[in-house]
């Protein structure tokens, strides 16, 4: 089932190559291999899209495999989240869920082959010695005195290891290949050491654990995975990989390296994003602007968006970093299509129409997303006091101003022209604590006679009828595009943006939004697209603001497609 209409890349010519001369009988069987140490990120949505999407494109499976090989790191908490992330993005494994360390025995019994064939020795160096004993990329290394043990001694340390008879780190089990060899992967790796920690699967079944290096080809062979995809870091490994395939004599399943995805305003190293949240810098692994699945998905992110974007970055060969206004544009793209519109004031500044009845009300009717009709209208009640956002008065307007100023006229989006007749202000403060306007009757929208025009419209609500919310109009965690641009002596932290996280307590929504449950995404008008947070209880309702509507990055694909 070869596809015509997706753009080609250079893996699916590979798998193209394969289906044609029929290695691996057909099968297309590829893996998502995650360990779980941590919360999955934007970059591993790409790898989840290209394993997943490749074998259904091809009519193959995907394995969802945890690679739990290291037990002091690895939490079920992880797990858990890890299944949940792939399922939301839209894939299934099925019943293909495998662990590593579901294969321990079936390692075990390999690292036994490899010794019996003297390819293997236990060896008494420290974890510092065997770094010393490595040599360097200008360097050859030395052999460890312990390489000549012989098979029987190496089979009987490497089952007393197992038994736990040797201290954490006294030993450990090493492939014998070559300490001169010019890639540094190959100077006698380590395949197991000791490790007392209780497994999150395995208990306290072992004392011994694999390496990821001894672990991983081996685990992609049991599972029969035809094309093992990962990132080019890997590349420099493959030779190990394929070593221990060989000398084991077993399935042997292509790697594939690529170039892992990096993004501007983002770190996406696990390692660094456990420090944000063991450092408090965010909420947790779940903070909205977190660039985590479960970050991003509590921001209001949709999985289509995610999955678009994956598909358009593509796969290469050579790292590089991409605007992050991409990954925006695509979510409104598909927000654009999909978020009921409604009116919300983030700052609000009361207005009084004097010429309007104290108790009338009108019902208005509005659009509930232009781009579609067939999601209909809504009605949206009218009244004599309404809030407005403050940013859209000025006192003082300057010239290119053409929203509510003393004397001017301004459209309200669904109601009438207004116009500003008096400012009333805060005796103490001196700020501006209420506007004075006069509506024009004849100005009703979609009315015969509410041709006339003014230079801007704005939203607003009814001051009586609108509910209250929190509303958090996140901005990026960093300052700069790379966070690695710091100056001499400071890290990464030092890029942080003190004010990524904004909280408006005192909001105006309209009251089409009482009720509005956890997850629901909108528009408001002019302001972004939003979405109700898992902190909304009964009485409270939270906003995050998802992303906002101005959109960088059609401007440079615009420019792109004209160049
Ligand atoms: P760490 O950041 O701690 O090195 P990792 O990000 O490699 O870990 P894994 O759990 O090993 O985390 O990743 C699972 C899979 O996701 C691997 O195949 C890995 O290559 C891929 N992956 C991880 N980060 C990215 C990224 N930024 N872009 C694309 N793929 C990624
Ligand atoms: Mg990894």
């Amino acid at each position: 089932m070869i596809p015509n209409y997706t753009p080609t890349n250079f893996i699916r010519n590979i798998i193209e190559e394969d289906l044609k001369s029929n290695k691996n009988g057909g099968r297309v069987h590829t893996r998502f291999p995650p360990e779980p140490n941590g919360y999955l990120h934007i970059g591993h949505a790409k790898s989840i899209c290209l394993n997943f999407g490749l074998a259904a494109e091809y009519g193959g499976l995907c394995n969802l495999r945890f690679d739990d090989t290291n037990p002091s790191k690895e939490d079920v908490e992880y797990v858990e989240s890890i299944r949940a992330d792939v399922r939301w993005l839209g894939f299934d494994w099925q019943d293909r869920e495998y662990y590593a360390s579901d294969y321990f025995d079936r390692l075990y019994e390999y690292a036994v082959q490899l010794i019996k064939a003297d390819k293997a020795y236990v060896c008494d160096l420290s974890a510092d010695e065997i770094r010393e004993y490595r040599g360097t990329l200008t360097e050859p290394g030395k052999d460890s005195p312990y390489r000549t043990r012989s098979v029987e001694e190496n089979l009987d340390l490497f089952e007393r290891m197992k038994a736990g008879e040797f201290p954490d780190g006294a030993r450990t089990l090493r492939a014998k290949i070559d300490m001169a060899s010019p890639n540094l992967n190959m100077r006698d790796p380590v395949m197991y050491r000791i490790l007392p920690a209780s497994h999150h699967r395995t208990g306290d079944k072992w004392c011994i654990y694999p390496t990821y290096d001894f672990a991983h080809g081996q685990s992609d062979s049991i599972e029969g995975i035809t094309h093992s995809i990962c990132t080019l870091e890997f590349e420099d490994h493959r030779p190990l990989y394929d070593w221990f395939l060989d000398e084991l004599n077993i399935f042997h399943p292509q790697q594939i390296e690529f170039a892992r995805l990096n993004l501007t305003y983002t770190v996406l190293s696990k390692r660094r994003l456990l420090a944000l949240v063991e450092e408090g810098h965010v909420g947790g692994w779940d903070d909205p602007r977190m660039p985590t699945l479960a970050g991003i998905r509590r921001r209001g992110y949709t999985p289509e968006a995610i999955r678009n974007f994956c598909e358009r970055i593509g796969v290469a060969k050579r790292n590089s970093t991409v605007d992050i206004a991409m990954l925006e544009h695509c979510l409104r793209e598909d927000l654009n299509k999909r978020a009921p519109r409604f009116m919300a004031v983030l700052r609000p500044l009361r207005v009084v129409i004097d010429n309007y009845p104290e108790n009338r009300v009108e019902e208005l009717e509005a659009v509930n997303n232009p781009e579609d009709p067939g999601m209909g209208t809504r009605k949206i009640p009218f009244s004599r006091v309404l809030y407005i956002d403050r940013e859209d008065f000025r006192e003082d307007p300057p010239k290119e101003f053409f929203r509510l100023a003393p004397g001017s006229e301004v459209r309200l989006r669904y109601a009438y022209i207004i116009k500003c007749a008096d400012v009333v202000k805060d005796a103490k403060t001196g700020e501006v604590s209420e506007i004075r306007c006069t509506y024009d009757p004849d100005t009703r929208s979609g009315s015969a006679k509410s041709s006339r025009k003014v230079k801007a419209t704005i939203h607003w609500v009814s001051a009586v009828h609108s509910i209250e919310a929190e509303v958090r109009p996140y901005d990026h965690l960093f300052l700069k595009p790379d966070p690695d641009d710091v100056e001499e002596g400071a890290d990464w932290r030092s890029n942080l943006n003190p004010h990524s996280l904004e909280t408006l307590k005192s909001c105006r929504l309209e009251p089409n939004l009482a009720g509005a449950t956890p997850g629901m995404r909108c528009q408001f008008e002019r302001l972004g697209y939003f979405c109700v947070d898992p902190d909304t209880s009964e009485g409270k309702l939270v906003f995050n603001r998802t992303v906002t509507l101005r959109d960088p990055w059609a401007k440079i694909e615009k420019g792109q497609k004209k160049g």
